[in-house]
């Protein structure tokens, strides 16, 4: 994937795209930011600037063999460390640590993707310190990670910052519509709905949406007439349940703002789901305290969820728990 190619992040972009052609790179970044946004993308694009032999102004060309090798992960001068079994170990930075004592062969300079650097374990953590304060054979360091909150503050003040924000929905719409084809609408209502992260959008096909869209009709429905859902209505997975809850919030979300406007179909309400104008105008005289109540019973039941509870009883909760 190309510079260009890349979603969003522009001015974050064009910053290291200037900081290689100037050959003025730190020896460590911080990514941080949410998950789906782009780092690893933005990391890899940066692997290829530093090491595309056809490559000038920060630039790379995207089809040489240095840059087909850093995306199949056979670039031995691009390394990507990820976390294992939830933590990253001392015996993985042991390992680096001998690696880097090896002069490049290829390329300029060594890259050094790791991914989740807030899994580090504190002797891991200290042992990277080490190698950050005088990074053999000038290699770079790229640390992904939610924030830099779980690394170590001395780690931290050795890295350059790079903050990713959630993604833009008109850009991620544009590319949903243009680059996978999907409708206009659709393509708004799901860049919507993914809450500023492409691996989100992504994961929202036509198919599920329309699942949503029938799952909340149903859910207003037969809660209301007291029967309770089937086991069957919602999704017994974890992150597919989770996934259904958290539309639902948006749903309701929606719901209180479309009550506050006036109109019926009022243009440009910032609504988290813009394709689902029928089914909330249909709920506008539900009551507030009808909407706060199933409201406080969806976060508690979303803690729940998080917090491992049986997806199945959690469901229960949030649909018997009427009163
Ligand atoms: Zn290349």
């Amino acid at each position: 994937m190309r510079w260009e190619e890349i979603i969003g992040h522009k001015k974050e972009i064009e910053m290291l795209r200037s900081a290689v052609a100037s050959r003025r790179l730190p020896p460590a970044y911080l990514f941080a930011g949410p998950e789906g946004v782009g780092r690893r993308e933005v990391a890899r694009a940066l692997a290829k600037a530093v090491s595309c032999p056809e490559g000038n102004r920060g630039d790379f060309c995207d089809a040489c063999s240095v840059c087909r090798r850093i995306d199949s992960g056979n670039f031995p001068e691009v390394i990507f460390y990820g976390a294992e079994e939830g933590t990253i170990k001392i015996e993985k930075i042991r390992e680096l640590n001998k690696l880097l004592f090896y002069h490049p062969g290829e390329g300029s300079r060594r890259v050094i993707v790791i991914d989740g650097a807030e899994k580090f374990t504190p002797q891991a953590a200290n042992s990277l310190l080490k190698i950050l304060e005088e990074p053999p054979g000038g290699a770079i360091f790229i640390l992904i990670a939610p924030g830099p909150e779980g690394l170590l503050p001395t780690i931290v003040s050795r890295c350059q910052r790079v903050l990713f924000s959630p993604l833009n929905g008109e850009e991620m719409a544009a590319y949903l519509e243009e680059k996978r084809g999907v409708p206009r609408v659709e393509a708004q209502a799901i860049a919507a709905s993914a809450q500023g992260s492409l691996a989100r959008a992504l994961a929202i096909t036509p198919e599920s949406r329309q699942h949503l869209r029938e799952l909340a009709g149903r859910v207003w429905r037969e809660t209301d007439a007291g029967t309770g859902l089937g086991e069957e209505v919602m999704a017994s997975d974890r992150a597919e349940l989770l996934e259904e809850l958290e539309f639902f919030r948006g749903l309701f979300r929606d719901l209180m703002v479309w009550k506050l406007s006036p109109g019926k179909r009022e243009k440009g309400l910032p609504l988290i789901n813009p394709d689902l104008e029928d089914l909330l105008e249909a709920e506008r005289e539900r009551d507030w305290e009808d909407i706060f109540r199933r409201l406080e019973i969806l976060e508690s039941t979303i803690s729940l969820v998080r917090a491992n509870a049986n997806p199945r009883l959690a469901a229960d909760q949030l649909f018997l728990g009427r009163n």
